[in-house]
């Protein structure tokens, strides 16, 4: 059997059924920890789009979606969860075989999330106010009006290839939870488990309402954005392509909100616990080899408790185990491609370039059974600036970077100098005083004692440009409404209608 013929290979789903892609290509998919090809997902055209697009328009405009009472999409949606945790395994399989996380990261983390974003909104959903009545007002005559949230209609979802199935979760349950038709199209790089598990949440799904079409970002991700008849794009990924993402989608004036990057600071104050700061800030920047919008890549450290925490830090770093992704022995994965994790090397040279001292780390690592795949060591560099390259850019591997300061209005102003405002921290034993110094950072999320403290019913989205919109909670489906005031005026004879005064002459 030859190798394309061993692998599996996975079409778009459209209108809840597998399709081929128009072009009759397909992209291969490989294992970053092998370079192994282990799938096919279909080269996607802007006519499949355009198919998909009709599928979920179609879904859409069947009232018996958008108007299915709360308390039935709730159960719908705690369905979805269901079959996310009964096929768990395989969608973990799936994930780490594509991305390089970690299978203890992805089934002790990423697969419960996912179930519980469905759970979460399938409570919230029923409290969501799809109606809100504003008081009644007698004067000048009797009226009512109400708020009315409705779904915004055919919302195409954009992910990036780190955490495939996470975005998922974010996007696509307030997207369903409040009555939309989905278009997901995957990262190229990780498709697999977004097509498998669209493919099974097909079962539960009136046809059209879920969809997805894989390819290339900069064809399917581009025509999603020009695309006449979607609504609204969401879209997870770097700065710069959420950027034209959003330049494209004014065109029509599409609704947009975007999650970009990150240069999460975390501030080390003199009193803090340096044991529990050197394995949360170490667990913050090396979780999934630091590709994660949110890591906690400068670490602002007091003048006072530098040396002794800088020791820690070299000393716990070089017992992180690096290895294959799918053992559960593993800490750190590789790097997403050997171009990737070359960038990341470039930037620890431009540090030591620019006068930073790698204290450990630095250098790609030889994984034994994983020749193929591009492991870069943990890595921190002290001595940085925060002028430097590698403290204002997103490096998106293991890389820690250890800022000094000596007075806290310095530390604010070095965290809160960033183009970016995603995750910040605190690390103290003064929570009272944490909760002051956070209302002076600039971040979507603030973490005190600790990092990655995602919880799938509190607001996540970024400040400046690490984009707007929020998912995760009740805030989510926010985003995946139109507002409609609806008003009712009581008063039926005209001459009682004060305001028709203004334009007519209406005798008393
Ligand atoms: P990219 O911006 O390269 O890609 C993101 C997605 O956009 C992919 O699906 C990609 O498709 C697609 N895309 C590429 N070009 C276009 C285009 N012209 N129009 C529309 N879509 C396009 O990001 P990465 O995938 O490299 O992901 C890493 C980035 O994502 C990091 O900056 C990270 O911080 C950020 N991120 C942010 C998160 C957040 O919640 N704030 C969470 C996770 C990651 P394809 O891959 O097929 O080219």
């Amino acid at each position: 059997m030859s190798e394309s013929q061993s692998i599996t290979r996975y079409p778009h789903i459209i209108n809840g059924e597998k399709r081929e892609p128009g072009s009759g290509k397909y992209i291969p998919v490989f294992n970053p920890a092998t370079n192994e090809l282990i799938a096919e997902a279909a080269q996607g055209t802007p006519e499949d789009l355009d198919i998909a697009v009709h599928a979920a328009r179609e879904a859409f405009n069947c009232k018996a979606w958008c108007n299915m009472p709360a308390t039935e999409r709730s159960r719908l949606l705690y369905a979805i969860a269901n079959t996310v945790m009964a096929n768990a395994q395989e969608l973990a399989q799936l994930e780490v075989s594509a991305s390089g996380g970690t299978i203890s990261r992805v089934m002790g983390m990423d697969i419960p999330a996912l179930a519980d974003m469905f759970m979460v909104l399938a409570e919230e959903v029923k409290r969501f106010p799809f109606v809100d009545n504003l008081p009644a007002r007698p004067l000048p005559e009797p009226t009512h009006t109400q708020v009315w949230r409705e779904p915004v209609g055919v919302c195409a979802l954009i992910t990036a290839w780190n955490v495939p199935l996470l975005l998922f979760a974010l996007k696509v349950a307030p997207a369903l939870a409040t009555g939309n038709t989905v278009v997901i199209k995957p990262s190229e790089l990780t498709p697999t488990s977004t097509l498998r598990l669209v493919e099974l949440l097909c079962e539960l799904l009136p046809k059209g309402v879920l969809n997805v079409v894989n390819g290339r970002g900069e064809v399917i991700g581009d025509a999603m954005c020009r695309h006449p008849d979607i609504d609204k794009i969401s879209f997870t990924g770097s700065t710069r392509v959420g950027k034209q993402v959003q330049q494209v989608a004014a065109q029509s004036l599409k609704r947009v909100s975007v999650e970009l990057g990150g240069k999460g600071p975390g501030i080390v104050l003199p009193d803090a616990d340096l044991e529990l700061v050197a394995y949360g800030a170490l667990y913050g920047v090396y979780l999934n080899g630091g590709q994660a919008c949110e890591s906690g890549t400068r670490l602002l450290v007091h003048d006072s408790i530098h040396d002794e925490l800088v020791a820690k830090l070299a000393a716990l770093s070089t017992q992180i185990v690096l290895g294959d992704p799918a053992s559960p022995a593993t800490g750190m994965g590789p790097m997403s491609s050997a171009a990737h994790g070359e960038k990341v090397l470039e930037y620890v040279n431009s540090a030591v370039e620019e006068g930073a001292t790698v204290l450990c780390g630095g250098a790609r690592a030889e994984v034994p059974g994983c020749e193929g795949g591009y492991f870069v060591e943990p890595t921190v560099l002290t001595e940085v600036h925060n002028g430097m390259k590698v403290a204002r850019e997103e490096i998106f591997g293991p890389v820690l970077c250890v800022i000094k300061f000596s007075t806290e209005e310095e530390a604010i102003a070095i965290a809160n100098d960033t183009d970016y405002g995603l995750s910040a921290g605190i690390w103290t034993a003064d929570v009272v005083g944490a909760q002051q110094l956070a209302r002076q950072l600039q971040a979507g999320s603030i973490w005190i004692n600790d990092w990655h403290m995602i919880r799938m019913d509190a607001p996540f989205g970024g400040f400046k440009q690490s984009g707007y919109g929020r998912e995760g909670g009740m805030e989510s489906l926010h985003h995946y409404v139109e507002v409609k005031s609806v008003s009712t005026a009581f008063e039926r004879n005209v001459r009682k209608k004060p305001l028709h005064r203004l334009v007519h002459k209406l005798l008393a």
